[in-house]
């Protein structure tokens, strides 16, 4: 198992100095948040600390399950974009969101569309190496849209029958319902990455772990007894805490360990 931090933790103004920082710190990698003002800065950044590199696509403007032609073609253009510039450094995974239906009726069609969507994207992962990882969201608890994939078995479905992995986000996981050993187990060989954050299961609050209803409690055992190697992914909001606070905790972490 491999210690990351996602880049939106360091904030926009990041500098080389503080990527050496998360490598002394202990961290074997980073995930590039693609909607970053410096992104491909950071990018360059990580390199030359020698960290590993992997990616959160952006989702923004975008949306893989539209019925609109434009936004399609516009999605998977910026998306395939961002990986084949990823593999150029070495990533092997890229972390994406499924898309959203307009309305929750609309729902199954979305699906279908996000399906097709989603395979046209992994064929430009597998021309470069990477693994596409669809992570589990926040549901929309208004009914009013619906977020690709915002419960367990919509996420597993896609998951496997796509043929991808997934990126399981703890602290989203805990607003869907459902357990992390319950995921774990029925992901199996399909979990890619673990995004780590805690929260009150309220809302996404983005907490250092222990900080909130402490989720991810025994999680780091139970990763390892089922001889996961992939990365976990410290995504913590950099509006409430330093890099300074993110590497005290896992060093912390890692004493105790
Ligand atoms: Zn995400």
């Amino acid at each position: 198992m491999e210690t990351w931090l996602s880049l939106w933790s360091i904030g926009q103004f990041g500098t080389i100095k503080e990527f050496n920082e998360i490598k002394m710190g202990g961290f074997d990698g980073v995930e590039i948040w693609a909607e970053q003002l410096k992104s491909k800065e950071y990018l360059e950044y990580a390199h030359q600390s020698d960290l590993k590199v992997g990616v959160h696509l952006p989702f923004h403007d975008l949306n893989l399950a539209t019925p609109d032609h434009a936004v399609t073609e516009r999605s998977i253009h910026v998306l395939s974009e961002w990986l084949e510039t990823m593999a150029k450094y070495g990533a092997k995974h890229a972390t994406f969101h499924g898309g959203y239906a307009w309305s929750s009726e609309e729902r199954d069609e979305s699906i279908l569309r996000a399906c097709e969507r989603i395979s046209r994207l992994k064929k430009v992962a597998d021309e470069n190496g990477m693994e596409l990882l669809l992570e589990n969201l926040i549901p929309d608890r208004l009914n009013y849209c619906h977020h690709i994939a915002s419960n367990t078995e919509e996420w597993l479905h896609l998951v496997k029958s796509l043929n991808i992995k997934a990126c399981l986000d703890i602290g989203h996981l805990a607003m869907m319902e459902t357990s992390w050993e319950e995921a774990i187990t029925r992901l199996g060989d399909s979990l890619g990455a673990v995004h780590l954050s805690d929260n009150d299961a309220k809302s996404d609050l983005h907490l250092l772990p222990g900080e909130g209803n402490d989720l991810s409690r025994g999680l780091f055992e139970y990763l390892q007894s089922k001889s996961y190697s992939g990365p976990v992914v410290y995504e913590i909001s950099p509006y409430k805490y330093s890099l300074t606070d993110i590497i005290a905790h896992v060093s912390k972490v890692k004493e105790k360990a």
